[in-house]
């Protein structure tokens, strides 16, 4: 009898330098002489675990790649998981804000035009009677970008970098110089454009590396710097997003920017584990999610969640109970901080808050947070002796709903990550299906949702894209085919770069993605020239991008049963999910 156990998969069973785009294999020699140069020869090796040594991440988490003259090294709006170092060369960064910078179409960006009222009305008769034709590969139109292979992988490039960057502001980066450590640790999207300027070669490190490097490098070098740069460009930026902050004081501001603490919790990789859950049935994922403040315990500060969600939970009888969640931009803690000043006593937190999955946050110690709300003075919240102001009303808005089991499966599910979470209450729908026919119709004869899904209480989330605050489809997407849409947020597939390989339909926790053959005018389905194999696309929810009057499927029901909630609205959720 055959046996039908495999060993389980480890992290370094394939180096990232034998991953799809590597070139060259990391050899002993190419470490050996990184770890001889700086910045790794600060590096301590002597705090790594015996079973996780410097010389082994190196090894398996970085690779050396080379770009030409003009290609794009990572682009604004992305998903990135690793960071870049660069070896030799220059590359050219774009300093300019979104409106000003370099047209989306030459980056491969997706340029979608909203239909006007009559186009939209025309589709329902122009529309070709074959399913998915794509106009690319009938009529042979060039895209504006362009693209070559470069180092064996297909890449969009500009051509005269050189010339071109200059109409712009940038800024040049040589060899030593790091960039995009803010987004792979952060698992944000990537903020600039960066470009090669002449031949360069860089030193990639995907992110479980640099975590490593800066849990156990005792010199904390590249963590003083990763700091140190956020600190530098992005924080103060960050806190004003809050009311707290917003009015604060320059002196003060700058001392909370010198003082704020960061804190990361839960594995990068959460959603794989997560999506196995959800297939199994098993909706109890709060069991595994790290707790940043206990119930009960007194707050050393206010946490603001800087990306990734948090489960805030109150003790249930020998369990506990979901009471509400935070989103980036967030933050916990102050009601305590108010409490207290108030009462001149520590008031300790009456709920948790825990990680879900992957979370960043930043800690504003509780001095700093007092000396913001007395500066605010107010004669409603500190006693005679002590005036302070409530910067916001006491007890920031998270959802409330009037049934608690309700929400604590909308997080189980990490529903919350939705910004347009669909939602069919079941109670009004009369399963007319007018939904999926208005979606094929503004879609290429194709619904780019299944009107079927998990249910819960009367409402059924069908399986349509989310399009999650935390993308995790986009992270492997080996074209940067599948982005965010900088004007509007979405989630959008570009059809000119997308190659099919499925890996954004196989990381999408949610089972969004669909692959589909792809046809010519005619409805005959396109193959590839060589393998003569037929090719495939991604398609999915795109929100109706192209649609002046927003999502069809929302539009089209007769019983106003389906909804596209933004779960960080707490209003709308508690409208959507009321009796
Ligand atoms: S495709 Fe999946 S992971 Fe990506 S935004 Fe949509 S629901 Fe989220
Ligand atoms: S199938 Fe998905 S991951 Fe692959 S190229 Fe297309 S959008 Fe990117
Ligand atoms: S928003 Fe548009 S693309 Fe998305 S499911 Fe609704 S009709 Fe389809």
């Amino acid at each position: 009898m055959s046996d039908p156990s495999i060993s389980r998969p480890r992290r370094w069973d394939k180096p990232f330098s034998l991953e799809v785009g590597s070139e060259d294999e990391m050899t002993d020699d190419i470490v050996d002489s990184l770890l001889q140069s700086p910045p790794f020869s600060q590096i301590d090796p002597e705090g790594f675990k015996k079973s996780l040594p410097l010389r082994e991440i190196m090894k398996n988490d970085s690779r050396i790649i080379g770009f030409d003259d003009g290609d794009i090294i990572i682009r604004r709006g992305d998903w990135g998981n690793s960071a870049f170092f660069v070896l030799s060369g220059t590359v050219r960064v774009d300093l300019e804000r979104k409106q000003t910078s370099l047209p989306d179409e030459i980056l491969g960006r997706r340029v979608s035009k909203v239909k006007t009222f009559f186009e939209s009305i025309a589709q329902l008769w122009k529309n070709n009677k074959h399913p998915e034709v794509r106009e690319i590969a009938s009529t042979g139109n060039k895209p504006t970008f362009n693209t070559r292979i470069s180092h064996g992988k297909t890449r969009i490039y500009l051509q005269e970098v050189s010339a071109v960057l200059d109409k712009y502001r940038t800024a040049k980066l040589e060899a030593g110089h790091w960039f995009g450590e803010l987004a792979a640790l952060g698992r944000t999207s990537r903020v600039t454009t960066v470009f090669s300027e002449g031949v360069s070669q860089l030193l990639e490190i995907r992110w479980q590396g640099i975590r490593d490097i800066l849990r156990y490098d005792r010199n904390r070098s590249l963590k003083q710097y990763i700091e140190d740069v956020f600190r530098e460009r992005a924080l103060a930026a960050f806190l004003r997003t809050d009311p707290l902050f917003h009015d604060c004081e320059p002196e003060l501001l700058q001392r909370i920017v010198d003082q704020v603490e960061f804190h990361t919790y839960g594995n990068y990789d959460s959603h794989k584990p997560f999506k196995e859950l959800i297939k199994d049935g098993d909706n109890n994922t709060d069991a595994g999610e790290p707790v940043i403040i206990e119930e009960g315990d007194y707050p050393n500060g206010i946490v603001m969640i800087r990306s990734g969600l948090a489960r805030i939970s109150k003790r249930h009888y020998n369990g506990r109970r979901t009471v509400g969640y935070l989103s980036p931009g967030q933050i916990f803690g102050l009601d305590e901080i108010q409490a207290e000043l108030e009462s001149l006593t520590p008031v300790a937190c009456r709920t948790q808050l825990s990680a879900i999955g992957h979370l960043n946050a930043v800690l504003v110690p509780t001095p700093l947070v007092e000396e913001i709300l007395q500066a605010k003075q107010s004669p409603e919240i500190i006693p005679s002796n002590k005036k302070t102001n409530t910067c916001r009303p006491t007890g920031s808005h998270t959802v409330k709903l009037h049934d608690d089991l309700l929400l604590s499966q909308l997080v189980d599910h990490h529903y919350v990550q939705g910004t347009s979470l669909m939602v069919i209450n079941l109670d009004r729908c009369t399963r007319c299906d007018d939904c999926v026919r208005a979606c094929a119709t503004a879609h290429d004869n194709n619904p780019r949702f299944v009107r079927h899904g998990p249910i819960l209480n009367q409402y059924m989330i069908p399986n349509a894209c989310l399009h999650c605050v935390d993308p995790i489809c986009m992270i492997e997407c080996p074209t940067a085919a599948i982005q965010r849409d900088l004007d509007h947020g979405d989630i959008v597939i570009n059809e000119q770069t997308c190659i099919g390989c499925a890996q954004c339909a196989s990381n999408c926790p949610f089972d969004a993605i669909r692959m589909v053959d792809i046809r010519d005018s005619k409805g005959e389905i396109i193959v590839d020239s060589k393998s003569h194999v037929p090719l495939t696309q991604a398609t999915k929810c795109d929100l109706c991008i192209d649609q002046k009057s927003g999502p069809a499927c929302e539009r089209a029901c007769p019983h106003d049963a389906l909804f596209r909630v933004d779960m960080h609205d707490a209003s709308k959720v508690e409208e959507v999910f009321s009796p």
